[in-house]
């Protein structure tokens, strides 16, 4: 069947990247790319850093530097770029997207890279404008008239967002606390001992951290606007409440149009939901992969939209599906200090440090089953890329007892074992 028709739902990282690809490999039908927010479609990493820094800090709006791709460039793709339009509705029989402004698209081929949506609280209307979360531009931009110097700020969650949020926020003179009803924070997608590493960054630069902290209800304060008040009966006054709760994926279409959903669109290994037509990318897309014990992923992070983009935007051009497979990478910044993930960590992982975390620059080597499975790096950015490349070998992942002969240096295992490799080959010439 030819594909003429390509409609992309969600102008997030997945969406522009599987636009631009499609065309890059030389796809010539209609493209349109449909999302929710009015803006041209932007970067989200910069909202809980650089942005939100440039905007309390009092740099002004950063003009387009967010931006995705230049307004420009989607005439120039001749991608059919529709904002602040939502899709409402698929109809999977007649091949048709419904939007927010009744238009009806046509596709032969549908990728949804819907994303997530924050996790939110329901204020009492009394102190609902002191409560915010960070998701969009907007978020941040609402956020930013909110604080400055002086303020008191309670972050409630500490996963990446709040305690990022942290970091720029009391840097610029905020009082910052932060809550999180886990017995620890960062405790989606770190290793505790980096966890504890960042938690103790925090603390010597004045962020208090309070775990186990169980909110049950926000109130007007006596002293400031809003008070806190924990299932343990403890409050805490401030200003403004930045929720930094989590995040659920965006599968309410799908399951609409009776796609298999479970905790984020199920997709194959090759990215396709269950109807053939229509894939799956992204924050929103469960996919399968033995990196995790549980035998799939749903990813919220930026290199995996971009990668999986690129895949889906090659299939659909080329028309060949192929098993997409990639190391999973993160990166998060606090206090000036740049920690990039390679791999996944779960709990149980043996864990073991490479370098001085006193000194700033390590690493955390997590090993499953004897085996490698993820490298978290502080300021060791070589570190990082040997792990991508290790991880990257499924069939030879090292063990801890290789590496320790390496004393733990991924780049010299890395270039001995390429070595080594290299070596065969040439012998088998
Ligand atoms: P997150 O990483 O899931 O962390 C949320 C934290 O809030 C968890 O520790 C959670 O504990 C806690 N929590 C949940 N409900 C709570 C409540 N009512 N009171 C207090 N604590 C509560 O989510 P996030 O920080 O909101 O981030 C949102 C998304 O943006 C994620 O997908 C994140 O990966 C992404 N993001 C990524 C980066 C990066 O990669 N550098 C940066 C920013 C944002 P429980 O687990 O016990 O519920």
């Amino acid at each position: 069947m030819s594909v003429d028709d390509v409609v992309i739902v969600g102008a997030g990282h997945a969406g522009v990247q599987t636009a631009v690809t499609l065309r890059k490999r030389g796809f010539e039908g209609r493209i349109s790319l449909v999302g929710a927010d009015d803006e041209v479609p932007y970067q989200r990493p910069p909202l809980s850093k650089t942005y939100l820094e440039a905007l309390v800090g009092g740099e002004g709006a950063l003009g387009g530097l967010l931006d995705l791709q230049p307004e420009s460039a989607y005439e120039k793709l001749r991608v059919h770029l529709l904002r602040g339009r939502e899709v409402t509705a698929l109809d999977r029989d007649r091949r048709l997207v419904h939007t927010s402004d009744g238009e009806e698209l046509r596709y032969d081929k549908l990728v949804l890279a819907t994303g997530a949506r924050p996790r939110t609280l329901d204020p009492p209307e009394e102190v609902s404008d002191r409560v915010v979360h960070l998701r969009t531009k907007s978020d941040t931009e609402r956020l930013a008239r909110l604080v400055g110097p002086g303020a008191k700020v309670a972050v409630l969650g500490g996963g990446f967002i709040g305690l990022e949020a942290a970091s720029v926020l009391s840097r610029l003179g905020v009082e910052v606390q932060v809550f999180d009803n886990a017995p620890r924070v960062l405790n989606r997608g770190l290793s505790t001992r980096m966890a504890d590493h960042l938690v103790e960054q925090h603390r010597r630069n004045g962020v208090s951290i309070h775990t186990d902290w169980s909110l049950e209800r926000v109130t007007t304060g006596e002293h400031r606007p809003v008070a806190l008040f924990s299932d343990r009966g403890d409050g805490y006054e401030c200003d403004l409440v930045l929720t930094g709760i989590g995040v659920l994926p965006e599968t309410g279409l799908a399951r609409a149009a009776g796609l298999t959903v479970d905790d984020g669109v199920v997709v194959d290994g090759s990215l396709r939901t269950s109807d053939g037509d229509i894939y799956a990318i992204g924050d929103c897309a469960r996919f399968p992969s033995d990196r995790s014990t549980g035998g799939s992923l749903r990813l919220e992070s930026v290199q995996n939209a971009t990668e999986q983009a690129k895949h889906v935007g090659n299939a659909i051009a080329t028309g060949q599906d192929g098993e997409y497979e990639s190391v999973p990478t993160f990166w998060t910044e606090h206090w000036g200090l740049r920690v990039q993930m390679a791999g996944i960590v779960e709990p149980g992982d043996e864990l073991v440090v490479s370098g001085e975390p006193d000194e700033g620059a390590f690493s955390v080597l997590a090993f499953r089953h004897g085996r490698l499975v993820a490298v978290e790096s502080v300021d060791r950015p070589i570190d990082h890329l040997s792990a991508r490349r290790i991880l990257g070998d499924r069939e030879n992942l090292p063990s801890a007892r290789d590496l320790d002969a390496y004393e733990y240096d991924l780049t010299a295992w890395s270039k001995r074992s390429r070595e080594s490799s290299v070596r065969e080959v040439v012998g088998r010439t």
